[in-house]
């Protein structure tokens, strides 16, 4: 029976997986072709300091967001085509653009009088590529006032797995180049701030799934005062991403969290807008508040 069971369930899953190599499939299609036809964009998510003003105006800096603009409507986000941001063959093809446009766009707004640094997510598959630093010293040397300002870059733990000597590498020749290397997502996979410590990384960024509920759920609270204490301790910066309200922003600053970002503060918004944002953007006197009771 249990045979037949299985039998009649592998009727019905196959075709369901069938459908969904497909579906990934024309995805990878879609992206691809929006690469040679520039239908790729960037958007841009601002990183605000808590404690003082050390950076221009508050403003440490902003992270470049990759769109698809395919339907002319609205633009789709990476969450519908993660999968192709890995991809063998796409995924330094992705990186360039990206590491291009994000350059270009931070040099435009130091043109207009805003010098901000700018960090892009980079996929494991294109850190790991060859031809990586290649492309780096590319971008560095036709946009090279960007070094300046700043340049970072965001890796996460997804993708394929890299080893501790590798990484090891990876992270030096960044740094040797003036680039900061920030972890993203931490806590959700298995890089505990030990490896941070010894990989020279310089800045995590919180995941926003502890940022979410830190008002209401006591234990993700208690993982983020933790995270934010220890990293403090070795003299890491602590980012928190999706910071959504005011309070969760409260709470962050007054565990000593160092930057933040989320919704609250803005959504990301196109290369265009960055100056003017930039310009206008004043932190809550609260932070303020909470950063001097945390001192004294
Ligand atoms: P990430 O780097 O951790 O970026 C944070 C994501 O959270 C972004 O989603 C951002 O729009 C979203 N977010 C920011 N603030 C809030 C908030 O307050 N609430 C909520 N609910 N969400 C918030 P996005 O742009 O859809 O990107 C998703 C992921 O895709 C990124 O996560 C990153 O891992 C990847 N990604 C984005 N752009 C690139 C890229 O250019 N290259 C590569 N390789 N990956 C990218
Ligand atoms: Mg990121
Ligand atoms: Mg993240
Ligand atoms: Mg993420």
């Amino acid at each position: 029976a249990a045979k037949e069971e299985g039998k009649d369930r592998g009727l019905l899953y196959q075709p369901a997986m069938e459908l969904e190599q497909l579906r990934l499939q024309a995805m990878r299609e879609r992206i691809a072709q929006a690469l040679q036809q520039s239908r790729l964009q960037l958007l841009f998510q601002p990183i605000v300091y808590i404690d003082g003003l050390p950076g221009l105006n508050g403003v440490a800096g902003m992270e470049a967001l990759l769109r698809l603009d395919d339907t002319g409507q609205e633009l789709i986000e990476p969450g519908k085509f993660m999968h192709v941001l890995d991809d063998p063959q796409l995924a330094r093809p992705i990186g360039r653009y990206v590491l291009d446009e994000a350059l270009k766009c931070c040099q435009s707004w130091m043109r207009a009088g805003v010098s901000i640094p700018v960090s892009i997510n980079i996929s494991t598959r294109h850190l790991l590529h060859p031809a990586f630093f290649t492309d780096i010293d590319a971008v560095l040397e036709t946009y090279p006032d960007v070094m300046d300002v700043g340049f970072g870059i965001e890796v996460t733990e997804t993708g394929p797995s890299m080893d501790h000597a590798r990484a090891k590498t990876v992270i030096e020749e960044c740094r040797r180049r003036g680039i900061r290397v920030g972890l993203d997502d931490f806590g959700t996979g298995s890089a505990s701030l030990s490896h941070i410590q010894q990989l020279d990384i310089e800045h995590i960024k919180l995941d926003q799934s502890f940022v979410r509920d830190i008002l209401s759920d006591e234990r993700n609270m208690a993982i983020a005062a933790g995270v934010i204490t220890t990293a403090r301790m070795l003299a890491k910066t602590v980012i928190a991403e999706g910071v959504e309200t005011a309070e969760q922003g409260d709470l962050l600053a007054s565990l000593g969290c160092h930057q933040l970002q989320g919704f609250s503060i803005s959504r990301p918004m196109p290369a265009a807008t960055v100056p003017e944002w930039v310009a206008c953007w004043v932190p809550p006197v609260s932070w303020g508040n909470l950063v001097n009771e945390r001192q004294s």
